[in-house]
């Protein structure tokens, strides 16, 4: 029996796995989540959770369980593990891609400051802030805080689907918990009412966070922008339909 590991985490992964189910309802699908997110929207199929030790123990769960072909569908900024299905896959002789949506590209009327990272972001914040204070919207999630701890002349607003912990929010940093999708309109009011000057932000693709770029054209705002860490060698899909494609060249 064909059967798929899928690591997710992601709208995209959900979205795959629904697509897959439709196309080969004989395949058995397991999806993989990192259990970080509590009560996550779960597709239809089997699920397991939680790390598998590195590329050696992702590589022994492929041959334990059986695996015929690997999908690592998880965040654009979840580099480890996309490093390690790639690593596995080569171990285990799986056939693997990686599905990952493509990339804003910035427009007419953005002004976006791309830097290689967050502790590059921070610096960038640090000259823009050098003449006067920044009210800044810090938009990155809630696991890379830490170099925004030390910026003296920026005040936050940090917001993120789950709590970061007290400690790794800057200090004096307001929270705001808030899943999407948010429309432009309503990312013109967050900004406006919050008296934002500059928004930090992963280059995430896709719509349902795309609101508060739009805002910010809208608003005349600079969106430092984190670019994404680079993919391992190997297939990439940028839609779900080509990678149910590519699933159905494996013959698994
Ligand atoms: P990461 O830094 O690449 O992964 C760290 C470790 O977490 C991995 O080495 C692996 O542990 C475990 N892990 C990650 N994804 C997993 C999965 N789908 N199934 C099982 N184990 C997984 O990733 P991350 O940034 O912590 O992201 C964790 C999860 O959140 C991912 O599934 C990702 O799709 C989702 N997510 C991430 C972001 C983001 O901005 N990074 C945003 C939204 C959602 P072992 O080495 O022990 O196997």
């Amino acid at each position: 029996m064909a059967r798929l590991l899928v690591l997710g985490g992601t709208e995209l992964a959900n979205r795959f796995v629904a697509a897959v189910r439709e196309a080969h309802p004989d395949l058995e699908i397991v999806l993989s989540l990192a259990g970080r997110t509590r009560d996550p929207k779960l597709p239809d199929c089997e699920i397991r959770t939680g790390g598998f030790g590195g590329a050696d123990g992702l590589a022994a769960f492929l041959k334990s369980e059986s695996i015929t072909a690997l999908v690592d569908a998880t965040h654009p900024y979840a580099a480890q593990i996309s490093a390690n299905a790639a690593e596995a896959a080569k171990a285990a002789l799986v056939p693997c891609q990686h599905l990952v949506r493509p990339e804003w590209v910035a427009g007419p009327g953005d002004d976006w400051h791309v830097v290689e990272s967050n502790d590059a972001a921070a610096r960038h914040l640090e000259s823009l802030s050098a003449t006067r204070p920044l009210r800044v919207f810090l938009s990155i999630g809630r696991q890379e805080l830490a170099p925004y701890k030390t910026l003296g002349n920026c005040s936050f607003v940090v917001r993120s689907v789950e709590s970061p912990e007290e400690d790794d929010l800057p200090p004096g940093a307001a929270l705001v918990l808030a899943r999407g999708p948010l429309s432009e309109a309503d990312e013109i009011a967050f900004l406006k009412d919050r008296h934002i000057d500059a928004i930090v932000s992963k280059n995430s693709g896709g719509t349902a966070t795309y609101g508060k770029i739009l805002a910010a054209r809208a608003l005349g705002l600079p969106v430092v922008m984190v670019r994404r860490p680079p993919l391992p060698v190997g297939t990439v899909s940028r839609t779900v339909e080509d990678a149910v494609h590519w699933l159905a060249g494996q013959s698994v």
